[in-house]
This record gives C-alpha cells, sequence and structure tokens, in this order.
C-alpha cells in the first residue's frame, strides 16, 4: 500500500458549535420588573407614612419637614429586615435627617416613641416579626402594592388606626 507522502495533511477546519442562546426573555424581564415593583411599593410607603405621621419628625418631634430632608426612616433597619418589615407601615416612620443619618436611625429613641405612641406590645411584636422570612418575590411585590394603593387614599386617622392594629400577620409561604 503506498503510503501518502503528507503527514500533515491540512486540517479541516474545526466545526464551530455556535454558542448556546439565552432566550431573552428569560434573562431579562425578571430582575428589572422586581426592580420596578421594590420602587413602586417604597413609593407608596412614602406617601402612605408621610399622611399618616405628617412633616414631623415622630423621633424627636422636629417639625416643618419637607423636600428631602423629610425621610421614612426604618425602626428595625432595613439592612437588617427582610422585605416584610421593609414595607411594614409598623415598621415606618417620618423622620428628619439627623435621626434618620446622622444618629442612624436613632434606634433608642425611637422604641422609647414606639412604646410611648403605640404601647410595648407593639413594639415587642415588630422584633418578633424581625424573625419572619418570606419570599419576596413578584407576587408578593405585587399584593403588597395593591394594598397600599387602596389605603393610600385614606386619612390620617385612619392610616394610624391601620397601622397600630395590625399584627404583622405574614403571607404563607403556600400563597407566595
Ligand atoms: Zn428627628
Amino acid at each position: 500500500m503506498k503510503r501518502s507522502g503528507f503527514k500533515n495533511k491540512p486540517r479541516k477546519p474545526l466545526k464551530r458549535t455556535p454558542l448556546r442562546k439565552v432566550s431573552p426573555n428569560k434573562v431579562k424581564t425578571k430582575k428589572p420588573r422586581i426592580g420596578l415593583l421594590k420602587k413602586k411599593l417604597w413609593e407608596l410607603c412614602k406617601q402612605i407614612i408621610r399622611t399618616r405621621d405628617g412633616s414631623i419628625c415622630f423621633i424627636c418631634g422636629k417639625s416643618g419637614l419637607e423636600g428631602s430632608g423629610w425621610h421614612t426612616g426604618h425602626f428595625i433597619p432595613s439592612a437588617s429586615c427582610g422585605a416584610f418589615l421593609r414595607y411594614d407601615l409598623r415598621n415606618l416612620h417620618s423622620s428628619c435627617y439627623n435621626c434618620n443619618i446622622n444618629l442612624g436611625g436613632n434606634g433608642a429613641e425611637f422604641y422609647r416613641r414606639i412604646v410611648e405612641v403605640y404601647g410595648s406590645d407593639f413594639g415587642e411584636q415588630i422584633f418578633k416579626d424581625k424573625q419572619i422570612s418570606i419570599k419576596a418575590d413578584i407576587l408578593f411585590y405585587e399584593e403588597k402594592i395593591k394594598e397600599y394603593k387602596e389605603i393610600s387614599s385614606w386619612n390620617k386617622n385612619k392610616l394610624f388606626d391601620y397601622t397600630r392594629v395590625y399584627r404583622g400577620k405574614p403571607i404563607p409561604e403556600s400563597d407566595v
């Protein structure tokens, strides 16, 4: 048998397998949507808290809050609570820049005021609810937005009562 003298036959170019395309719908739709819902829910929270607490710092009593100096402060800081308390009206109160930023939330005084206005059981319940872990998915945000849209037209007293009687009943996991 005659052997081929061409030991280094030119190789056929390797066939390239095209990179698997990930459906853009799968990746892209979820994130921005939940981001938008978060933003929408937070706007509603701010609106409700402003109506309920007025332009007075709930913590130190400073009045005449306006514009960027009118904050919505978290009693249990946003960084250390889950989505459940992050948007919970019991945990949110009008706050001045000094209490919310300079004093890092002014926690001790914040707690004293919560007990004074809403009672100690109310304060204790918020601490207990810190343990509640929920799945903060699109449904959670949509339900919360629906609830807050409904109450966002209420007046100060009605919102205060709503906050006061609320006992942090979590949405059951099965419904999330
Ligand atoms: Zn203040």
